[in-house]
């Protein structure tokens, strides 16, 4: 097999870089290693930054997004028994965020692809990818219990933190940047009405919740748990109680309860890979970094770097000049960077850790009171959630 662009994985990185590229005009291949079902049904994000919506809204795969989707104007943060919304239009000059899931993008992408756009394999596992520096570089994989290969001029890997294509770059080049974290996210899927109409940060002693939606009639929820945890060992009903003592107000805000669909940990990470470029094989999204979700900015930074990726190899198309491509990494990092920050001081702000003092919580205390308390904090916080600017 031979194309332009070889894509490895078709998370959303790898399927919105697939759709920008057939619109400009330059064919591709996806290998995705799972099956059609498990890629459309992965629960993960759920917050679309207003700069992602607009990019799906170009990209010609917004329609249904803009049908189903709920537009969200601010976030409500909680502590010490007390509410504060942050008003994102009036802070930042009329952005908002959309609530729309990853799974909904996905199926989406993948529907138009494979009407409209070029190869989409599923069960395709890329085994390695050879020769980056060379003019023509190439991905092994395995299909349909038989090994190929997949020669291309350029190769993209966009196959999350686990995937193959950050091991083809050189010990000697790569750079990395990291620190875990010891806790972890218990999420649940609920059928039940959300119990408020924006998402719900809340800071506790007992540690941070999350609550957040799907649909009007769906509810997903996340608890702070030490990291390790198994989530078949907290019970339903232990769920719901634990949720309603860290979401617990002065007034006479209620959580509302229903039936548990789906349960699982998530772990948290920051987690950066420099360079995101060796030769003709490019790195995208979560293959080349990772951030605690409190920040909602990992899907919304994948995107962020097919869209400067597709911008680059379109210029390359046009000009024959490789400088976009040239400078992808270090315009990518910027950004990515600025999401690392603030997804971090989010997670601090509002996570109990097992070294804390008193003294730690009383400055999460302190730093919540000047959001809810400084305007330039509180902008600060705005536009940063609801998205930086591609070249930041
Ligand atoms: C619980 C949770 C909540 C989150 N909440 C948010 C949120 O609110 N907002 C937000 O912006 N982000 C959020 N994120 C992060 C977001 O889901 C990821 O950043 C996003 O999925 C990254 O997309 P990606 O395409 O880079 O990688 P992925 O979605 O990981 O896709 C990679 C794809 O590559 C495939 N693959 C891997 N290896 C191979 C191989 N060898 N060959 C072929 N295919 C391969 C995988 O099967 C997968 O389909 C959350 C994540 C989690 C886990």
């Amino acid at each position: 097999m031979r194309t332009t662009v070889g894509i490895i994985g078709a998370g959303p990185a790898g399927l919105l870089l697939a759709r920008l590229l057939h619109n400009a005009g330059i064919d591709s291949v996806v290998l995705e290693s799972r099956d059609r079902s498990y890629v459309e049904h992965r629960q993960r994000a759920g917050i679309l930054e207003q700069g992602t919506v607009d990019v799906l809204r170009a990209a010609g795969a917004g329609e249904r997004m803009d049908r189903e989707g709920l537009r969200h104007d601010g976030i409500e943060l909680r502590f010490a028994k007390q509410r504060h919304r942050v008003d994102f239009p009036g802070l930042t000059g009329g952005r908002s965020v959309m609530v729309y899931a990853q799974t909904e993008v996905c199926k989406d992408l993948i529907a138009l692809q494979l009407k409209e756009g070029g190869p989409l394999l599923f069960e395709a596992e890329a085994l390695e990818v050879e020769g980056a520096e060379s003019g023509r570089p190439r991905v092994r994989f395995r299909h349909e219990g038989r090994e190929d290969v997949l020669e291309c001029e350029y190769v993209v890997g966009c196959d999350g933190f686990w995937g193959v294509a950050r091991k083809a770059f050189p010990a000697g080049l790569s750079r990395v940047f990291e620190r875990t974290y010891p806790y972890a996210w218990l999420g649940i899927l609920a059928d039940v009405a959300p119990s408020h109409d924006e998402l719900v940060y809340a800071r506790h002693d007992r540690g941070f919740a999350l609550l957040s939606m799907r649909s009007p009639s769906v509810s997903r929820l996340y608890l702070q748990v030490p990291a390790g945890t198994d989530a078949e060992a907290w019970r339903d009903e232990e769920i719901w109680d634990e949720l309603e003592r860290r979401f617990e107000t002065d007034d006479d805000w209620r959580l509302e309860r229903g039936p548990i669909t789906q349960k699982s940990v998530t772990p948290m990470r920051s987690y950066v890979h420099e360079p995101m470029r060796h030769g003709r094989l490019f790195l995208a999204g979560d293959a080349a970094h990772i951030v605690p979700p409190t920040g909602a900015k990992g899907l919304n930074l994948a995107v962020g770097d097919v869209v400067t990726l597709a911008r680059a190899l379109a210029h390359e198309k046009e000009t024959g000049s490789p400088e976009l491509l040239e400078t992808y990494s270090t315009t990518c990092l910027r950004r990515i960077w600025q999401a690392e920050r603030f997804s971090y001081d989010m997670t601090t702000l509002l996570h109990t850790s097992p070294e804390d003092t008193p003294f730690d919580a009383r400055l999460q205390l302190a730093r919540l009171g000047r959001i809810a308390s400084f305007r330039a904090a509180e902008t600060d916080l705005a536009e940063a959630y609801t998205g930086f600017p591609l070249d930041v």
